[in-house]
């Protein structure tokens, strides 16, 4: 890249500083790492509407990298929720972190003694962000301490922890909610209105790509390639997306899926995980969907919707902070554009709002198991290299 072209991240930071997001640029590969403290506490207390002692009260386990470059500053613009605790391996970054955010030391826990969040009421609910194979057992836990709990995707590494982190937060009569952040992001939400309300025409087809290079070197990355830790490789990952985006759209389950999955044998990337998935959908109203998902191609998070009147495309769909609508019938083609919005902040709050209202979370625990399922049916498809019911 020429040295006068700015960066990608640079790009979105000057997107977000244009957009009034101060706080979240600040969580972007620490460009202007100042922000991230002081003032997101001082944002963090100021922000909302409801006086802050009225704030849900939220910890996070797992301080990686989507808890600490987005979900962390997202706080700053929740009007609902507070960080008030913290959960890690390592004492030195949750320290550290607690010092940034304003969080007292006492309220830094780690994976043994973190069964005593029970006995801190300051925490209402726990926001699991670890590697996918910990879901379960974290979730199970918290739900067992008295907290609600809001899970990373995907829910779990199989249907049956899926089943048992239900089965937890029902017994302890506490709320269990899927972070699926494209279900409360406005371009994502505007599409589904559009393809449900039929601007669209009559629903044909919809097509989704989520691509990326999984780099095992990265700490990120390194679980991500072992199976036993991530459950599986690309699908699990980022495949999700495509697959939520046909269920959102169409507001249908589908009825069948087939799949065909390759991953190069001679990459070492790939010993445990898969690299490309590419699936089909039929839903009951006739929709089909095309989707795929890749672990060795140019990042890619996109979806089109074909309707029989126009077509709609998404492209960045799912990425944090730029989305792109277009929209092309036969007589015109046209960008939209919407008003952006922090995507974490919206379902965070979400969660605070369905707690203070003892309402249903709009992802809750049951809509993570569907694509659980859904994805083992997948799977199953591409080792008989035939399609499966659902
Ligand atoms: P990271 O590896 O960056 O973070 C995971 C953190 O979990 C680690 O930093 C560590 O925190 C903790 N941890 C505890 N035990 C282990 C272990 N054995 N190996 C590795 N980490 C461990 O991953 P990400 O932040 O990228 O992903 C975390 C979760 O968030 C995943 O479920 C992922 O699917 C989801 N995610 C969702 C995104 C979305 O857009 N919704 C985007 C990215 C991720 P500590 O040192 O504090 O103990």
């Amino acid at each position: 890249m020429p040295q006068s072209e700015p960066s990608k991240e640079n790009q979105r930071r000057t997107f977000l500083l244009k957009a009034g997001y101060g706080a979240v640029a600040a969580g972007i590969a620490s460009l202007v790492p100042s922000i991230t403290g002081s003032e997101a506490r001082a944002q963090n207390q100021s922000s909302g509407m409801i006086a802050p002692e009225k704030k849900v009260g939220w910890a996070i386990v797992g301080l990686g990298k989507f808890a600490t470059q987005q979900l962390m500053p997202s706080f700053s613009q929740c009007k609902k929720s507070k960080l008030v605790a913290l959960v890690s391996g390592d004492a030195e970054k949750a320290k550290k972190y607690a010092t940034e955010y304003g969080i007292a030391e006492k309220n830094t826990y780690n994976y043994q003694n973190y069964d005593n969040l029970r006995n801190n009421p300051e925490v209402d609910v726990i926001y699991i962000v670890l590697p996918n194979s910990m879901h379960a057992e974290y979730t199970v836990r918290g739900a067992q301490a008295g907290k609600h709990i809001m899970c990373e995707k995907p829910m779990a590494t199989s249907v049956e922890d899926c089943e048992k982190m239900i089965d937890a937060c029902k017994k302890a009569n506490k709320k269990l909610m899927i972070a699926y952040r494209a279900q409360y992001e406005p371009y994502n939400l505007k599409a589904i209105e559009m393809a449900r309300e039929g601007k669209l025409g009559k629903l044909r087809l919809i097509t989704s790509e989520h691509g990326r290079h999984l780099k095992p070197e990265e700490p990120s990355d390194k679980w991500r390639a072992q199976k036993k830790m991530a459950g599986g490789g690309s699908l699990m990952d980022i495949g999700i997306y495509s697959l939520q985006a046909a269920r959102y759209i169409t507001g249908e389950e589908p009825e069948e899926v087939m799949a065909m999955i390759y991953s190069d044998p001679k990459d070492p990337r790939f010993k445990e995980v898969e690299d490309r998935v590419n699936f089909m959908l039929r839903f009951p109203s006739g929709v089909q969907a095309n989707l795929s998902s890749g672990y060795s191609y140019h990042e890619t998070k996109r979806f089109s919707v074909f309707g029989t009147d126009a077509r709609l495309d998404l492209d960045p769909a799912t990425d944090y902070y730029e989305h792109n609508m277009h929209v092309a019938t036969k007589d015109a083609e046209e960008q939209r554009k919407i008003k952006e919005d922090n995507q974490f902040s919206l379902e965070i709050d979400h969660m605070s709002e369905c707690i203070l209202e003892n309402k249903q979370p709009k992802t809750p625990g049951e809509e993570g198991l569907r694509d659980i399922r859904l994805m083992m049916a997948i799977y199953e498809s591409a080792r008989k290299g035939a399609p499966v019911k659902v």
